[in-house]
């Protein structure tokens, strides 16, 4: 982090202002050997007009702006510089050369972030959550983004660290100073309720993540239904596409297929299943039943299709008792009924739930022809209805939002904080693998925001200790 780097900091392509950016102990030189005129005295954070020159040949190469902003303020703490110029590749790639001419190194990627993060400004945490703003393709990711930024995540998991390096402090001071290797009783009560309330934090965290795929992932919705009642016909009317197959012939839908439908704010991610017909002599078929009553245990939204023409018989077949948790029922071919009036329909509903068992009687129920498209509008308004209904069940923070990277961590604190609860409520736990626990927890959580050398932590934290407390 000696040398000076340097880097087109904006998209490449024509534009109207493109930017150069330089940071290290050797900014203010390599502005001054690149730029004029500029005051002897370089003010900070200021914009200076003037012009980019190319110090190999003295030609002056663009009329712009710079930038310079001394250490540490700056976003990687380092001295700063940004040369404000004209757009377009060409020009900014012989500015940038012009900028290596007078002594910059050219930049790795990521190199300013990493500099900021090795200088303190920012946390890891923070880090990825600037690679997360620059690559947002969603308002969502966004949001999340501009949170844990702002140190949404960063500031409770520090805490939660905090409060198991003091517990370490205090189990290590046992440790060095101790008789016993064994904790005082009055102590051991009072150490597990505190390991207690920061392993519901973490669990409090883990579920949040569970809840994020509601928001983030999409809710899973799974088609179900006897053979030929429509659901590959639905899947392509909701898709608008022939994405499914569809024929006469019963079990045409032999895998489970997976696209992605946005309904206003809520996305879902629907399954079209084959039929849960229950006997079948095609062993590929009933290969696809087996994959359909996968798909349906972990899908948040069943949907039980039925086919019209065949509720008044009374032969309708009756929904799985899958846990899900949401239903919706639906009714297809409705363009097959003789008597399609407000009236006969509320007739057959009334019929149909007298014989549905449990949470199905109650389940939201639309009237469809998937063949029409008629009655797909209430069925996407059900769709919605149930989705805000499961979300505003599950709680979540969209700021405590977690990368693979971060959940893996709280994962690992996590457990090594209920094995450290559990070794507390055995008779005999040794006070070193409780010490071990309990600062396995505390590095895992300084990974987040990285800090990997927890004793450094732990030196200033004793510092406010005296020996004989
Ligand atoms: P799946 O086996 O449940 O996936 O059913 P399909 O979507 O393959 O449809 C089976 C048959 O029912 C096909 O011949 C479809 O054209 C027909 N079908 C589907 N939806 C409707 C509908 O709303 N009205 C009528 N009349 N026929 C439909």
């Amino acid at each position: 982090m000696n040398d000076t780097i340097s880097a087109i900091a904006t998209a490449a392509g024509p534009a109207a202002i493109g930017i150069v950016r330089i940071s290290g102990p050797d900014a203010e030189a390599v502005l001054r050997r690149c730029f004029r005129p500029l005051p002897s005295e370089l003010p900070s954070h200021k914009l200076l007009h003037g012009w980019v020159i190319d110090p190999s040949t003295n030609e002056p190469l663009d009329e712009g702006l710079a930038v310079f902003m001394r250490a540490p303020k700056s976003y990687t703490g380092e001295h700063g510089v940004e040369l404000q110029v004209h757009g377009g590749s060409l020009n900014l790639r012989r500015i940038f050369e012009a900028t290596l001419s007078a002594g910059a190194r050219q930049a790795q990627a990521g190199e300013f972030s990493l500099r900021a993060f090795l200088n303190g400004r920012i946390d890891l945490v923070r880090a990825e959550a600037i690679a997360e703003l620059i690559h947002a393709e969603s308002d969502e990711a966004l949001r999340v983004a501009r949170a844990q930024l702002g140190g949404a995540l960063s500031k409770p998991i520090e805490a939660l660290r905090l409060r198991l390096l003091e517990l370490l402090v205090m189990l290590e001071g046992q440790l060095d100073f101790g008789e016993e290797d064994e904790l005082q009783d009055w102590d051991s009560g009072e150490l597990a309720r505190q390991l207690e309330v920061l392993q519901g934090q973490l669990a409090l965290l883990l579920r949040n993540q569970e809840n994020a795929r509601w928001y983030l992932g999409g809710l899973r919705v799974a088609f179900l239904g006897p053979p030929n009642v429509g659901k590959s016909s639905l899947f392509n009317l909701l898709l608008g596409a022939d994405r499914a197959i569809v024929t006469e012939r019963a079990g045409t839908t032999r895998d489970v297929l997976e696209e992605s439908l946005r309904i206003e704010e809520q996305r879902f991610l629907l399954s079209d299943t084959a039929g849960l017909a229950t006997q079948t002599d095609d062993p590929v078929e009933r290969i696809g039943i087996a994959r359909s009553l996968s798909t349906a245990e972990q899908a948040d939204v069943l949907v039980w299709l039925l086919d019209a023409a065949q509720l008044g018989e009374g032969s309708a077949s009756l929904p799985p008792d899958f846990d899900a948790a949401a239903r919706l029922l639906v009714v297809n071919k409705v363009d097959l009924l003789e008597d399609p009036s407000s009236a006969r329909l509320e007739v057959l509903e009334r019929e149909l739930r007298s014989y549905l068992r449990g949470a199905w009687a109650e389940a939201p129920l639309s009237w469809l022809s998937a063949r029409s498209g008629e009655g797909r509008q209430a069925l996407e308004k059900n769709m919605l209805a149930a989705a805000r209904a499961l979300r505003a069940q599950a709680e979540f923070d969209m700021a405590l939002f977690c990368n693979l990277r971060q959940v893996e961590a709280v994962r690992a604190a996590a457990a090594a904080t209920a094995r450290a609860v559990q070794g507390l409520a055995e008779a005999y736990y040794p006070l070193e693998l409780l010490c071990s626990d309990v600062r396995e927890a505390a590095e895992a959580l300084g990974s987040i925001v990285g800090v990997i050398a927890v004793d450094e932590v732990l030196d200033g934290i004793f510092a406010r200790f005296c020996i004989g407390k």
